[in-house]
């Protein structure tokens, strides 16, 4: 048998360490070398198998190589039709934009004008926040206390976390944190502060521009919002003419179970990030979406090289077609979320200082102990299942499996978990059995 060429020798250095930057990380805490994947599973270059409970950061919604997408890819790439487009028009580009606005826009009665920013989640995000400015004229933005939203200057000046924000380098203007849903102790009311100065002409607080926010914290340790306190920022944002962006980035594209995780609680945002899961494939994507009244744009004043990824737009509208259509794979997504939270929850009940996180397959199990969530993912990783940590001090275990997962390929990944948890924070009373 020949060597494969790409399979490094024992005694060779490993060249991921010796010339990639320090900034790496995933690659740190899963030292495999990833070669192959389909649906909830990774393969590494040694044929050892990982149930995958990660889905790319929320890129994978439908898992990986999924045939309905990968199919319409092939041919598209076979065909000789234009890859890189910028903004120009092609028929791919085109068919996105109509399978998005009788699937997702049109069935949910939202009139948003479709924006493709840079492909990344930071680049609509870094578009919301200028289009804000432009159209209310105010510079100040506000976001919530443990928020991510991205690593370009903008999107780190609304996020939370304080080692990445260090990485600016330079201060981060222009914005302010705000409380998140549940931040005290549950007895304060909702929005004290910020409906108390909006109202005071004396309290020194400029109106922002626009709050963000996301509806359940992916990044900031799995907190999600209640649908009445996301009610209440939008009617609050409404009375004093503050737009409000939804960065759905993680969140969006079914992750909750509805396509925008905002659906439940029956707002409507003013502009709505999309990136991720958008093309259905991992290829890069993204959307800014607003409100028609707020497309102030001058022709070419916001660009970008790479906002015309035309695989990406065959893969998206491939998947809108799949899973969108109608209502059958969000009835199959309900029944996987409500086992997957039953199972956490019986998980977290034989465990000691641990909670339940989280909406949807965006889920979390928090643990009183920092440390032990660290654990819980390194044991899990060594005993093939990928799953990361999430928070502040990474206290959160954080399970997003693919949409598309199946009941056998849950539970054993689950299996796994419950085995970590068990390892590292077995309830005493339960350990004395
Ligand atoms: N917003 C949210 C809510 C995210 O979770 C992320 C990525 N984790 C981003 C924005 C940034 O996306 P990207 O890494 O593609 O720039």
């Amino acid at each position: 048998m020949t060597e494969k060429p790409d399979t490094p020798k024992a005694d060779q250095p490993d060249i991921f360490e010796t010339r990639e930057s320090e900034v790496r990380g995933y690659s740190r805490s899963w030292p495999a070398t990833f070669a192959r994947a389909e649906g909830a599973k990774q393969w590494d270059e040694d044929g050892r198998e990982y149930i995958d409970f990660f889905s790319g950061a929320g890129a994978l919604n439908y898992g990986h190589n999924n045939p309905v997408v990968m199919e319409p890819l092939i041919d598209y790439l076979q065909s000789g039709a234009v890859l890189h487009s910028l903004d120009m028009k092609t028929p791919a580009k085109r068919e996105f934009l109509e399978t998005f606005e009788q699937l997702i826009l049109e069935p949910r009665g939202l009139d948003y004008t479709v924006m493709f920013p840079g492909p990344t989640g930071t680049n609509t995000v870094e578009a919301a926040l200028k289009l804000a400015r432009k159209v209310t004229g105010r510079q100040h933005i506000l976001s919530f206390t443990n928020a991510f939203h991205g690593m370009t200057l903008g999107s780190l000046s609304v996020t939370g976390n304080s080692m990445k924000r260090q990485g600016a380098g330079i201060p981060l203007t222009n914005s302010s944190k705000i409380p998140y849903d549940d931040y005290f102790d549950g007895e304060t009311p909702d929005f004290l502060w910020l409906e108390k100065v909006l109202e005071d002409s004396g309290s020194g607080v400029d109106k922002p521009a626009a709050i963000i926010v996301e509806t359940v914290q992916g990044e900031g340790g799995v907190r999600a919002a209640r649908a009445e306190w996301l009610r209440s920022l939008s009617e609050l944002c409404k009375a004093h003419e503050i737009l409000l962006i939804v960065d759905d980035v993680q969140a969006g594209c079914g992750r909750t179970g509805t396509f925008f995780s905002f659906e439940h609680a029956g707002i409507e945002p003013d502009i709505v990030c999309l990136s991720k899961s958008i093309s259905g494939s991992g290829l890069p994507m993204a959307l800014t979406l607003f409100r028609p009244e707020l497309d102030v744009w001058s022709p070419g004043e916001h660009n970008g090289t790479f906002r015309g990824n035309n695989p990406a737009f065959v893969t998206a509208t491939a998947a809108l077609k799949t899973f969108w259509a109608d209502n059958s794979f969000q009835n199959e997504l309900a029944d996987t979320i409500a086992n997957l939270h039953q199972r956490l929850h019986v998980i977290a009940a034989k465990a000691d200082g641990a909670t339940v996180r989280g909406r949807g397959l965006l889920a979390g199990l928090k643990f009183d102990d920092p440390e032990i969530a660290g654990k819980i993912a390194a044991e899990a990783f060594a005993q093939g299942l990928l799953i990361e940590t999430s928070g502040p001090r990474d206290e959160v275990v954080k399970i997003m499996p693919p949409l598309t997962i199946s009941a056998k390929d849950l539970e054993s990944g689950l299996e796994v978990l419950e085995a970590a948890v068990l390892k590292f924070a077995s309830a005493p009373e339960l350990a004395a059995v």
